[in-house]
């Protein structure tokens, strides 16, 4: 079998298959790192995912098993770990403006809604609602930026489904200094033989119209089943360097799920590195995430586990996605920057010029990663009435094709949707799909 992609995703299956004594599978991926999203830079800083999005989960579970510590860094529903800085000050969150926030967020996303058939955007309930402008820029920055896009693109209905069908609770965690998202990735790949594993390998074309077989590249590969793990940005594009073309074309659902219901915008993020902690004691353990309302390229910061890196610097995290990011923009990475710098000044009161400022660093997922081109999934506005979760265009694509093309990676997965998790619960999924079926194959040939 061909799994296609070595993010969480793919890895996790190939590891499964390993685990499971299956040893005639391939893992094919486009660029020469193995990870994906998953990236950890040569000072331990993550350039991809960072947080552990609540407990319980098979990522808990794995770093667990390799003996990394974990911190809680913050927690949505306390609203402890977060600050919110808007139009030039930090909120208190006792604050009428922060309650107010709290209750159109609960409101929005009240589970009643799913019975409406007609969707909205996060923008046109907002409006709708009469909500004033700082509490459209409250949830843009809090709610649509961490789910990778604008208020206006946010479907309300496909997040409010996600978000009820999320198991692991409201806690955040980051791992301790010394400790990485790639440690993961490296445990799964440890025990799987090399030749395996086929980097700088694009898969092209996928031809399943043989139900015999499953022809790829051409017949470069010849294989019963395939994995596709690749992520959405990759599945919308046709006839591109990265892009995959399906022979037949995928059925009609799948195609709307990918080309109109899920979204995959710009991610960034700017990593600045100072001699000093120029955030002071305003920062501590308990406060690692500040919401940013009113800057065009940071709407989030934070503060990664590391803090110093081994040469003794300290590290403050930009963050960003959708319209507010380099790429998006077209702004240089200079100009991001000075940008956050300028911010951090005005937050913290200090002189920008004398702030121990060593270096920065800018990486949009978009731009900088061409088989990734995007941050992460989101469930994009549309009118329709689709809103069950089996019709949830997660679920849509999640399903197999005859059971031979399987689908996996953070997009397919409606209840850990964006994470790593959600990565490597799918590839898991997927695997086992394919277990299923070669068994189910294997008696059909007996009888
Ligand atoms: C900036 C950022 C911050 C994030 N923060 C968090 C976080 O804090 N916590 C969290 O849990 N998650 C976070 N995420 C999301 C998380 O990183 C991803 O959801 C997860 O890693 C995705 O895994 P995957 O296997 O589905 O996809 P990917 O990791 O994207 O793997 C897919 C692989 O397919 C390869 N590929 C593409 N096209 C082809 C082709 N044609 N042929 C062969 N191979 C191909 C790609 O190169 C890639 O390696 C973040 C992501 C980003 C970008």
């Amino acid at each position: 079998m061909c799994i296609v992609g070595a993010g969480a995703a793919g890895i996790y299956a190939a590891n499964y298959f390993h685990t499971m004594g299956i040893k005639d599978y391939i893992v094919c991926e486009a660029s020469e790192r193995l990870g994906g999203r998953v990236r950890t830079d040569k000072d331990g800083i993550e350039i991809g995912g960072e947080f552990v999005h609540g407990e319980g989960s098979l990522l808990s579970k794995l770093l667990k098993r390799i003996g990394a510590k974990t911190r809680l860094a913050f927690d949505w529903e306390q609203e402890t770990g977060i600050q919110f800085y808007h139009k030039g000050q930090f909120l208190d969150s006792n604050s009428k403006i922060i309650k107010e926030l709290n209750e159109t967020l609960e409101n929005m996303l009240d589970t009643d809604k799913l019975k409406e058939p007609n969707d909205v955007s996060f923008k046109d309930y907002l409006e709708q609602n009469n909500k004033s402008k700082d509490i459209t820029s409250l949830v843009d920055a809090r709610l649509a930026k961490t789910n990778g896009t604008d208020n206006d693109k946010q479907s309300v209905l496909g997040h409010t489904l996600e978000d009820e069908t999320w198991p692991f609770g409201v806690k955040n965690f980051q791992l301790e200094k010394g400790y990485s998202m790639t440690q993961v990735i490296d445990y799964l790949v440890k025990p799987l033989e090399k030749n395996h594993i086929w980097r700088n390998y694009t898969v092209h074309t996928i031809d399943y119209t043989n139900p015999s077989k499953i022809v790829i590249n051409d017949g470069e590969i010849i294989c019963d089943y395939v994995i596709v793990t690749v992520p959405i940005s990759i599945l919308k594009q046709r006839n591109t360097p990265f892009g995959l073309t399906f022979n037949p074309p995928l059925p009609k659902d799948k195609a709307i799920a990918i080309d109109q219901m899920l979204g995959m915008d710009a991610g960034h993020k700017v990593h600045l590195y100072f001699k000093k902690p120029v955030w002071g004691r305003t920062i501590s353990d308990k406060h690692s995430v500040v919401i940013i309302t009113d800057h065009p390229l940071i709407t989030q910061m934070w503060f990664p586990g590391t803090t110093q890196t081994k040469d003794g610097l300290y590290v403050v995290n930009g963050f960003s996605t959708g319209s507010a990011t380099v790429s998006a923009k077209g702004v240089c990475d200079q100009h991001a920057i000075e940008s956050f710098r300028d911010l951090l000044a005005k937050m913290y009161g200090h002189d920008r010029n004398n702030d121990g400022f060593v270096r920065g660093h800018v990486f949009d997922w978009k731009r900088d990663a061409p088989t990734v081109f995007g941050a992460y999934s989101y469930s994009k506005v549309t009118k329709g009435q689709r809103w069950d979760g089996q019709n949830h265009p997660r679920n849509v694509l999640a399903r197999s094709i005859d059971k031979r093309v399987f689908f996996a990676g953070e997009g397919t997965s409606l209840h850990a949707f964006a994470t790593i998790q959600g990565g490597l619960e799918s590839g898991e999924t997927a695997a086992r799909q394919v277990l299923g079926a070669m068994q189910n194959e294997h008696m059909r040939s007996r009888l």
